[in-house]
């Protein structure tokens, strides 16, 4: 089995930095090699257009991030010739439970007619998905990847819809600086996309204001595929908890800490308590019969967040970004003495 979040691809000097390189306007260049990026490129591809993709990193995704995909997302992996693929690994699911505390009080099915061709959704983790789209973009001749290919610095040149109007993309590299002209770019350099940045296009919007600990928990268990909500469980009281079923065994767990926690003076007190009584519950589960092999806590390091970028901090370990001093916190301390071996209530304490 190919573990895709240990992937790394080579860069290959490329053709416009050999010495006499002719200046070619290439047709399109897709910027940023995420989900988005690999989509869009294997699409223009798929229609004949010759497309080269840049991304200034080297790996796919690690942890589960984005995980659910819905029915016409899987109509367009369908399209680009991956689909089958994706819900062959996937765990497929129409039903939806949600709880307050312990009592069910709201059950949905997101696809409750037969004879679909697809689920309502499938839990694929975002480094399968983004492992199945490279794997496709490479079967694509006219689709050119260039690996360790950052874009620092756009411009248009002629007057855009005139017929030699084109944009020219400086690119860093090992090897140093090249320029790399197109008729079309396509950002897809994610949310805090750098090339929108360059061009002064931030986007506008309104920012869904929470925080989220997220958990991928290896753990066989019996339990339907279905997804599951919780207001205010027991396990978690006054914040909500979702629940899904990905392949390999592993469950993702999203606890809400509230919009205002405060990360440095409120979560990790919190974050002790809640790694304690979590894995008291997986002792528990364990003592009943649940085959647990392994808990992974999301993350060891303060890093990157989705939705609010360094803002939010979820780590075992403090990381001072500006000087990169690491500190250990208590939920790190607890961590480390339950790794030795010590019983639950004595680590907490
Ligand atoms: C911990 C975590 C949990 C998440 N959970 C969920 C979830 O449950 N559900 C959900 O829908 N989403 C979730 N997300 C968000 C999801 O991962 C993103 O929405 C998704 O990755 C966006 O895809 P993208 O292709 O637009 O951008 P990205 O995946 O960010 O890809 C952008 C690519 O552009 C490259 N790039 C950036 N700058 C440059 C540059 N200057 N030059 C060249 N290349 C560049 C980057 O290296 C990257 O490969 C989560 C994210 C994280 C981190």
């Amino acid at each position: 089995m190919i573990d895709y979040q240990t992937l790394t691809f080579d860069y290959a000097r490329c053709s416009e930095q050999t010495p006499d390189a002719q200046a070619s306007v290439r047709p399109v260049v897709v910027v940023g090699a995420g989900p988005v990026g690999l989509a869009t490129a294997i699409d223009l591809a798929r229609q004949g257009v010759q497309v080269v993709l840049v991304d200034d990193d080297c790996t796919l995704s690690t942890g589960s991030r984005a995980i659910c995909f819905s029915k016409r997302s899987l109509d367009i992996f369908d399209r680009l010739g991956c689909g089958e693929r994706m819900v062959e690994k996937g765990v497929s699911w129409n039903v939806g439970k949600v709880f307050r505390k312990d009592e069910l009080v709201y059950t949905f099915n997101l696809l409750p007619e037969s004879g679909h061709h697809r689920p309502a959704f499938i839990n694929l983790q975002q480094y399968y998905v983004e492992g199945y789209l490279l794997e496709r973009a490479q079967e694509l001749p006219n689709l050119e990847i260039r690996w360790k290919n950052k874009v620092t610095g756009v411009a248009q040149r002629g007057t855009p819809g005139a017929n030699d109007a084109h944009v020219a993309l400086e690119i860093e590299t090992p090897d140093g600086p090249y320029t790399l002209l197109a008729r079309y770019v396509v950002a897809a350099d994610g949310s805090r996309s750098p090339l929108r940045k360059l061009l002064g296009l931030d986007s506008h919007g309104r920012t869904f204001k929470d925080r989220f600990l997220i958990a991928d928990v290896k753990m066989e268990a019996e339990f339907p595929s279905e997804r599951w909500f919780w207001f205010d469980p027991p396990f978690h009281p006054n914040q909500s908890v979702l629940l899904h079923r990905q392949p390999d065994n592993v469950w993702r767990i999203d606890f809400q800490l509230g919009w205002d926690a405060d990360a440095e003076a409120e979560r990790d007190p919190e974050r002790v308590d809640y790694l304690r009584r979590h894995l008291a519950a997986v002792l528990a589960a364990r003592e009943h019969g649940a085959p647990v092999q392994g808990y992974f806590t999301w993350s060891l390091l303060d890093n990157f967040e989705w939705a609010e970028g360094y803002a939010s901090r979820f780590g075992l370990v403090h990381v001072d970004f500006d000087t990169q001093e690491r500190r250990i916190r208590d939920s790190g301390r607890f961590m480390a003495s339950m790794a030795r071996g010590a019983a639950l209530e004595e680590a907490a304490r």
